[in-house]
């Protein structure tokens, strides 16, 4: 186990255990007791702040492997997730509502963060959410998507876009408290959305030619020719003496 298993994608905050769970899921349902002792001892005002004490900082990391995308063959399920919105250039908390693995697409609804206490930093805060009630990120087509119940503030994102997260505690009708830190969430979101935006070339990996070529079967590019002439060859490799009948095309060329 490495310390850097637990922190934010910057290396500068002690993930929360909720945020570990979101990409691990053999992780315990509650917080085991080990880690309130990492807690004691790495953090630099542990009732305030995530932060680690200086020493404590670790470099930057890739985003976890695998993270949770919304689900598409599972499609009634109505997924928390976080997303980065471009139009806006900011990161949303929503929940899924609508799901087309034909069009790798998913309707999302806009649901509005807010913090229950600003006197403690952003990295410690508790999260409240509750549905939007209608901003610009709304768009009009998807607003009657759902037959029971008009969606207030919703948008049309590609399938693989969103991160799921599904850690939330209920305390009202749509209202609900975000156990994972909001902080840790935009993170993820948004550097999954630059990798999907850029991704990496990875060149193609070729397949191997079946044998080995020689300076005459480089030259032919059917593999089932290429094998012909190599099985004749070794077939006759001991052969001295070799008549050949041609259909007269070799007529022209020189015998010696
Ligand atoms: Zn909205």
């Amino acid at each position: 186990m490495f310390l850097s298993q637990f922190t934010t994608l910057n290396g500068q905050f002690l993930l929360k255990w909720a945020d570990f769970r979101i990409t691990d899921e053999k992780a315990s349902h509650s917080e085991p007791r080990w880690y309130s002792i990492i807690e004691r001892r790495t953090l630099l005002d542990r009732l305030r702040s995530r932060r680690f004490k200086l020493n404590y900082n670790t470099s930057s990391k890739p985003l976890p492997n695998p993270l949770h995308i919304p689900d598409m063959t599972r499609k009634r399920v109505r997924e928390w997730v976080t997303v980065y919105n471009p139009t806006a250039q900011a990161v949303i908390i929503g929940r899924v509502h609508n799901k087309s693995a034909y069009a790798n697409s998913v309707v999302i609804q806009h649901w509005l963060h807010w913090v229950d206490n600003d006197t403690v930093s952003p990295s410690y805060l508790q999260t409240i959410v509750q549905p939007c009630p209608g901003c610009n990120l709304h768009d009009l087509n998807y607003a009657s998507i759902n037959a029971s119940r008009d969606l207030t503030c919703s948008a049309l994102y590609p399938s693989h876009h969103p991160v799921n997260f599904n850690q939330c505690r209920r305390l009202a009708t749509d209202k609900y408290i975000l156990l994972p830190s909001l902080y840790y969430l935009k993170q993820l979101a948004h550097k999954h959305y630059e990798q999907q935006a850029n991704p990496t070339f990875v060149p193609p990996t070729l397949p191997r030619p079946i044998q080995p070529t020689d300076n005459i079967t480089q030259n032919i590019f059917s593999i089932r020719k290429r094998q012909e002439l190599t099985s004749l060859r070794s077939d006759f490799a001991s052969a001295r003496l070799l008549e050949f009948y041609t259909d007269g095309s070799l007529r022209y060329l020189k015998t010696d």
